[in-house]
């Protein structure tokens, strides 16, 4: 089950705002619990103070006030971006390639280190070989591996048609920090960090590092979202817009900075809806590309009433 929490602010001026905050269990150290307590403790008023103390200890509660707080933002001009198809690990990646294919998608994510290495890197020859040409691969390992087995991996990724490979190594493991780099050094093909950015100071932390490779960037939980992209669009980046699960109140903020986004544009991580079992809480992502004009659709006001 996925939880989240919806907030809504009356403005000054009468009019409403809307945020979602969907921490993820285990990535960060939030809660959904922890955000609940805390707008429960916030009371009828958001002032300042209160917002600012949230910053840190709840990141993407001081998100989803943030964006509840702002004004309607300035509007996108249409923009069409691609969408990542998410394929299941193992074998069952194999039937789901081609039809995937077939709909248009040309980027294909796969979750690696879940069997044998050797067993994986023969059905990543039979994906490739299964998907229109020029298609391009995501390998997220989600931390699976460790140096030796990542080497391996990384090597053979190489050689093939590969656009990056997700978090070779766990994020928190001892030395990982210095043991990415080294990996990041030794093959071509990009690495991207996922679970190694699950806050506004692993960004900076990063980007301090010199990180040449991809940052997966999950906005909603993040507590600033647009001034980590700021800082990333100046270091000229690779960003990956991703999902953390949220529903589409929380997609379509995330999805409206990826639009904003002034860097080369990377196929979204956002394949993931459907996800839950009443639809109307889904965000855009189905098909191989995501549109400002759907995200523009999106109605956090009947969203919020959907729950009542
Ligand atoms: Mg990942």
């Amino acid at each position: 089950m996925r939880e989240g929490v919806y907030v809504r602010i009356e403005r000054p001026d009468g009019t409403c705002g809307y945020g979602e905050a969907a921490p993820v269990p285990g990535f960060g150290a939030e809660s959904t619990d922890a955000v609940e307590a805390a707008c429960l403790d916030l009371g009828d008023r958001v002032d300042a103070e209160a917002l600012m103390r949230l910053e840190r200890s709840l990141p993407s509660l001081y998100n989803a006030l943030s964006c509840a707080l702002a004004g309607a933002g300035d509007a996108q001009p249409q923009r069409s971006l691609g969408v990542a198809a998410l394929l299941p690990a193992g074998r069952a990646a194999l039937a789901q390639a081609p039809l995937r294919g077939e709909q248009g998608f040309r980027v294909f994510k796969w979750k690696v280190g879940v069997g044998h290495a050797d067993d994986e890197i023969a059905i990543l020859d039979d994906l490739v070989a299964a998907v229109p040409s020029g298609s391009l691969f995501r390998l997220d390992a989600n931390g699976a591996w460790d140096r030796r087995l990542a080497s391996k991996w990384l090597s053979r990724a190489s050689e093939r048609p590969v656009e990056f490979v997700e978090q070779p190594i766990e994020a928190s493991g001892p030395r990982s920090d210095d043991t990415l780099l080294g990996l990041a050094a030794d093959f071509p093909v990009p690495i991207a960090l996922d679970e190694s950015i699950v806050s506004d100071g692993d960004v900076g932390l990063w980007l301090d590092r010199g990180w040449a490779g991809y940052f997966v960037v999950k906005a909603s939980l993040l507590a600033d979202p647009k001034a980590a992209l700021e800082r990333l669009a100046r270091a000229k980046a690779r960003v990956v817009f991703s999902s953390a699960l949220e529903t589409a109140l929380g997609a379509k903020a995330s999805l409206d900075l990826a639009f904003a986004w002034p860097g080369a544009k990377a196929a979204l991580g956002f394949g993931v809806y459907p996800l839950f079992a009443d639809a109307r809480f889904d965000g855009p992502g189905g098909g191989p590309f995501i549109s400002s004009e759907e995200t523009g659709r999106i109605n956090p006001e009947a969203l919020w009433n959907a729950l009542s």
